[in-house]
């Protein structure tokens, strides 16, 4: 079987690569290992939540996914408020400030994932192997073969490696990356609480890590600690009770009583960068090409701009020539470098910042916050990148 383009990952980033290319009458084929699960009947809530952009939302909307979404499962966030561990020194953004409807959207994962697949098994020309399993890659100059488990060989002019931080398919192309763990686990929960959110997400840098809780629909709120390993593990193990009262009290209160609607889960954290995005007849787009710590809530965001210029290279493409020609790729990796390694790079070194115990450094990131927040350019300017 013969593609102009396999992706093989069908995570956010991955499907919503095909979504945004469904209609360039491009012969498309999508690998992922998951069976993709049914939402479930019920209307529990998923642990696992993003805050995703203005500019992800128009990207999602303009591939047909983001109105696909039930508007009673989207929390936006208006204002946002991020304390040091030192309580005098904060820094808040808002979304009138900014001139925006929204900071950004709270989503769940699989409602989103759920969005991105509908829309995929809906278009022509996307061919979804899945659940499969590709066994073994084979570089040529006109092509790239793949073999999948079950004895299926493909043949493909581009292939885009989107299957999440551990990547096989950046292993098999030989991609070097720069990579560092965190020693850290984000633990994830949701809660019922007793205040009302107002649509503020609130983020608390803490000598044992970085809490967020980020406002879900109704009186609801998600969790992200990224804690050292050993609070995480704790925390993992803790009763509902003892959880809330736990995160209640790092989270001053401010949420009042509190209630456990998911059970925790904890994710742990590196940073992952490839030392290049493209080969020959190969693009990385999402976590395949970079992990970063969630405390600023762009891994996703990041991934989706990936796919966003790739899709816009790929469409410029006349459908006569290679849409694998490397001077394509090479487009792709030149639009991209500067936003992921300044992504990477701001992450990293807040998490740095904020990890230390040096008691100059404490100082220091604690007036950093303080000035920031009364530097409207300044904060301006990091508000516009995180809205894009
Ligand atoms: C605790 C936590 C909180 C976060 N919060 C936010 C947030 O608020 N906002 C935000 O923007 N980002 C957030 N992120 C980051 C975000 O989760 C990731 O950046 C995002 O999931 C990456 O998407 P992806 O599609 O690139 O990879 P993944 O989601 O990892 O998807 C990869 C897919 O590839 C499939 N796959 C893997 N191997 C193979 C294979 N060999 N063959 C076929 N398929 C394969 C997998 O099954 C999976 O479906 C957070 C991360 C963590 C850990």
């Amino acid at each position: 079987m013969k593609f102009d383009i396999v992706v093989i990952g069908g995570g956010l980033v991955g499907a919503s690569l095909l979504a945004a290319l469904k209609g360039s009458g491009l012969k498309l084929a999508l690998i992922e290992t998951r069976q993709p699960a049914p939402l479930p009947v019920d209307d529990s809530w998923d642990a696992r939540v993003y805050a995703i952009s203005p500019g992800s939302v128009e990207f999602l909307q303009s591939c047909g996914v983001w109105q696909r979404m039930d508007p009673d499962r989207i929390s936006p966030v208006h204002e946002m408020r991020v304390q040091g561990d030192d309580s005098a020194a904060r820094i808040d953004f808002s979304a009138y400030e900014s001139g925006v409807p929204e900071l950004a959207c709270i989503i769940e994962n699989r409602q989103l994932q759920h969005a991105v697949w509908e829309a995929l098994t809906e278009a022509d020309n996307v061919q979804l192997f899945c659940p499969a399993q590709c066994d073994s890659l084979a570089w040529h100059e006109s092509h790239v073969e793949l073999t999948l488990s079950d004895g299926t060989v493909l043949q493909t002019a581009l292939l885009v490696g989107a299957d999440g931080v551990s990547s096989r398919v950046r292993e098999q192309a030989g991609i070097q990356v720069d990579r560092h763990s965190y020693h850290q686990t984000g633990v994830v929960a949701n809660f019922e609480v007793e205040q009302p959110h107002h649509h503020i997400a609130r983020q608390w840098f803490r000598r044992d890590g970085i809490l967020a809780l980020l406002p879900l629909p109704g009186k609801r709120v998600s969790m992200v600690w990224s804690a050292n390993t050993v609070l995480a593990d704790e925390l993992l193990t803790l009763s509902p009770g003892a959880l809330c009262e736990q995160v209640g009290r790092a989270a001053e209160h401010a949420p009042g009583a509190m209630q456990l609607i998911t059970p925790q889960r904890g994710f742990p954290l590196n940073f992952v960068q490839a030392k290049s995005l493209v080969k020959p007849r190969l693009a990385l787009i999402g976590d395949a090409a970079h992990g970063i710590h969630p405390l600023a809530g762009q891994g996703v965001n990041l991934g989706l701009r990936d796919a966003r210029e790739l899709a816009h290279v790929l469409m410029q493409f006349d459908g006569l020539g290679d849409c694998g020609e490397f001077s394509l790729l090479r487009c792709y990796e030149r639009n991209r470098r500067e936003d992921i390694l300044a992504m990477g790079w701001v992450t990293d070194g807040l998490q740095k910042l904020f990890g230390s115990e040096d008691a100059a450094i404490m100082r220091i990131r604690n007036l950093g916050l303080g000035i920031t927040n009364r530097l409207p350019l300044l904060k301006n300017r990091l508000m516009r990148h995180a809205l894009s």
